[in-house]
């Protein structure tokens, strides 16, 4: 195998700041720096200086063409290509790229979801540039383009996309944690990044089987499929050693994402068979979502390359383990300092006190919006199923550190919080001290050392989605903490009451227990917290006065904005339910009804045969023909019903509603012809049934 120097390969197709600084003018350079790390207008002079380096760079590696590239509210990212080529008075043609070109294009994107907030008739809209995620190559055999990051929005200035509200919220969470680490006497740090690393899991399995099964291509999710003899009890395939297919696979995935500056860092198996995770080392908020989406593209687009298929989706498997992706968010200034991490002594660490009863109190007042966050249809199959975090949000501090907010809310001296060391009872062994927390594995919002995890987050969404929400709800505490910190005039008493009263208020989400236990539902029941079981029950969330006041006065989202993201949300609902419906029909009457009628008949053949023959006990295929019989009568009724309650279903008007119809009436007929054509399933011949089975999905690769 080829050696490959990572070091000369790592964003070898980034236009970072190692080739600006090589290849724009120092003044230009500067500029655009300032501009980057000050949050500063840019100067649209520099521009064309900017798209000139840029073209000649692209170029020098292969480009044709450019585009602007940007996070659609499907989710996805969008992207047109426009060739460098311009035509001159002489009839040549010449390789152009203006700063106008660079700063600001122009999408007829009347054909992406904008909520009402477009109508086909005033279509247009704008991509900006946004300077503060690099400009990339992407490169296949289709040929190479250069890629500028922008924002999305509308001829009337409404974001149309996961972006642009996301940079807004950085901004607020920035302003908002300055001003309370200036009340603290912080005047040092001139930057607070909300940093976001995402931890991906996918799963992989055979292409050519992806490719017989309509409900995967259609759904990304099996609709039907029974379990196989073995699933994932053993608990032998997370973190097992890595077999040589997926191994090449995960080998080319990296050298594909360190040329586009994606520091990827950890690979291993996960929990269900099939199942496996990557996670980069993480970057600020928005450039780890930009690179986010380069990693789910990657993974599908090279897993195509292995004859492989890459499943994003929450739930493609009954029956084990689902997806996600971890959020793991942070808090970091320019200086360096991590405003999360506790320190020796965190009961006098005041920033942290501080920002800590900031997550505390905005988790509670906002916990709807943090499930909002994470709500999909998809999602809705794997939340509170067991594997991931319930659909109740609370955080997991850890007992020590719970204790010490107790004890600093109380007034108390309290432990100097130093670490234990652990005994292992081997003497060779290094004596290692206990980290202050231990893992929780259940809860939804667990601390983890200096950062949070957000483990709610679906495995396909697109990560500016949560993070928008964190940065919005912790930054409205913070104003709200930075006025009381500025007021005071004994910073320790307020700080001290600032605790007291978070913990008196909000110390309910505060559960370090096993966040999969029936107790915990109960629990939370009792302590008054939400428990939004589905995405439907959540979505009116968005649009709460609550949710339109705290967006409103953050100024990251217009009541205009947040109605057309809900009525997004409410339609990609339902029509994903919709789709999944009428593949699962599709599916149940041109295949699974054929085959097993066609093993009926086989059946009935030989019962005849046999019968004719006169002296055999025919009891054993009578039986068999039998149990076929009545099943094939209950996947019959299971697909009328189905059929009927979906007619119903898409006749409704209301979004909503329909969404609600879908959940309370179209899905549990989908679980029954589920569970119908599962039980066939083990008792067809296996030649005869007409999609690859959960045995040769999950196990074959
Ligand atoms: P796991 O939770 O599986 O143990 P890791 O401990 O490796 O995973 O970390 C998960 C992710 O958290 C990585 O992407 C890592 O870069 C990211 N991370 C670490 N520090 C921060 C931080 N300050 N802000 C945001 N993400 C961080
Ligand atoms: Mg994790």
């Amino acid at each position: 195998m080829e050696n490959i120097k990572l070091s000369e390969l790592f964003g070898k197709n980034v236009f970072d700041d190692k080739v600006m600084r090589e290849r724009l003018p120092k003044s230009t350079y500067k500029q655009l720096h300032k501009t980057i790390d000050e949050g500063l207008e840019l100067d649209p002079s520099i521009a064309d200086v900017v798209a000139n380096a840029m073209k000649d760079w692209a170029i020098e590696h292969g480009a044709t063409h450019f585009t602007h590239w940007f996070q659609p509210m499907n989710g996805r990212t969008a992207e047109k290509h426009d060739s460098f080529l311009s035509p001159t008075s002489d009839g040549r043609v010449i390789m152009e790229f203006s700063g106008k070109e660079l700063i600001k294009g122009e999408a007829d994107g009347s054909s992406f979801p904008s909520g009402g907030l477009r109508q086909t008739f005033e279509a247009r809209g704008y991509t900006v540039w946004d300077c503060t995620s690099p400009a990339f190559l992407k490169e296949d055999i289709s040929g190479v383009a250069l890629c500028i990051p922008t924002v999305f929005y509308s001829h009337t200035g409404e974001a149309l996309d996961k972006k642009a509200p996301l940079l807004r919220s950085m901004q607020v969470i920035e302003q908002a944690s300055l001003r309370v680490l200036r009340a603290l006497g912080d005047h040092k740090s001139n930057k607070v990044i909300s940093t976001v690393g995402a931890e991906q899991e996918y799963f992989l399995v055979d292409k050519r089987q992806y490719q017989q099964r309509r409900d995967l291509i259609f759904t990304g999710r099996t609709l039907f499929g029974a379990m196989p003899p073995k699933g994932q009890e053993m608990e032998d395939h997370y973190f097992g050693s890595i077999k040589e297919k997926i191994g090449k696979f995960m080998r080319e995935i990296d050298i594909e994402l360190w040329k586009l500056g994606v520091p990827s860092k950890t690979k291993h198996n996960e929990v269900a068979p099939a199942q496996h995770e990557l996670a980069p080392i993480f970057a600020t908020s928005n450039v780890a979502s930009d690179q986010n989406q380069l990693v789910m593209e990657t993974l599908q687009k090279v897993a195509n390359r292995h004859d492989l298929a890459c499943l994003l989706h929450e739930k493609p498997f009954k029956g084990v383990n689902g997806s996600g992706k971890h959020d793991n968010w942070s808090l970091v200034t320019d200086t360096g300092k991590v405003l999360f991490s506790p320190g020796k002594q965190p009961k006098d660490n005041l920033e942290f006190l501080v920002f800590l009863s900031a997550i505390i109190e905005s988790v509670d007042k906002h916990a709807d919006l943090l499930r909002l966050s994470a709500a999909t249809a998809g999602n809705d199959h794997r939340l509170g199923g067991n594997e991931a975090p319930p659909a109740i949000i609370s955080i997991f501090l850890g007992e020590s550190l719970t204790e010490m907010l107790y004890h600093v809310a109380r007034g108390e001296d309290g432990d100097s919080f130093t670490k234990e060391v652990m005994e292992m009872g081997v003497a060779t062994l290094p004596k290692l001290k206990k980290e202050v927390a231990d893992r929780n594995r259940t809860s939804p919002f667990a601390f983890t050392g200096n950062k949070f995890e957000f483990r709610m987050f679906p495995s396909s969404g697109c990560v500016s989605e949560a993070n928008v929400i964190i940065n919005t709800i912790v930054a409205d505490t913070l104003n709200k903490f930075a006025e009381e910190l500025e007021k005071s005039e004994d910073i320790q008493r307020t700080i001290k009451h600032i605790v007291r009263h978070t913990l008196r208020d909000h110390g309910r989400i505060l559960f370090n227990g096993n966040g999969y236990s029936e107790e915990w539902v109960e629990e939370a029941t009792r302590r008054n917290l939400p428990n939004f079981t589905s995405t439907v029950d959540v979505l009116p969330a968005l649009i709460s006065e609550k949710s339109i006041d705290l967006f409103g006065r953050n100024k990251v989202f217009t009541e205009v904005e947040l109605h057309s993201r809900y009525e997004i949300m409410v339609e990609e609902y339902y029509k994903t339910l919709n789709i999944e419906a009428r593949t699962m029909l599709n599916m149940a009457k041109t295949q699974i009804m054929p085959a097993v009628l066609n093993y009926m008949t086989q059946v009935a053949q030989n019962v005849s045969i046999m019968t004719s023959l006169g002296q055999f006990n025919i009891d054993p295929q009578s039986e068999l023909l039998g149990e076929l019989n009545r099943l094939f009568n209950g996947l019959k009724k299971s697909i009328d019903a189905l059929e009927e309650a979906h007619t119903s279903t898409i006749q409704i008007c209301d979004g909503l509603e329909k969404a609600k119809a879908f959940r309370e009436k179209v899905l549990p007929e989908m679980e029954a012809l589920r569970e119908v054509a599962d039980a066939l399933e083990t008792i067809v011949d296996e030649k005869i049934w007409p999609i690859p089975t959960y045995s040769e999905l999950l196990f074959r690769v």
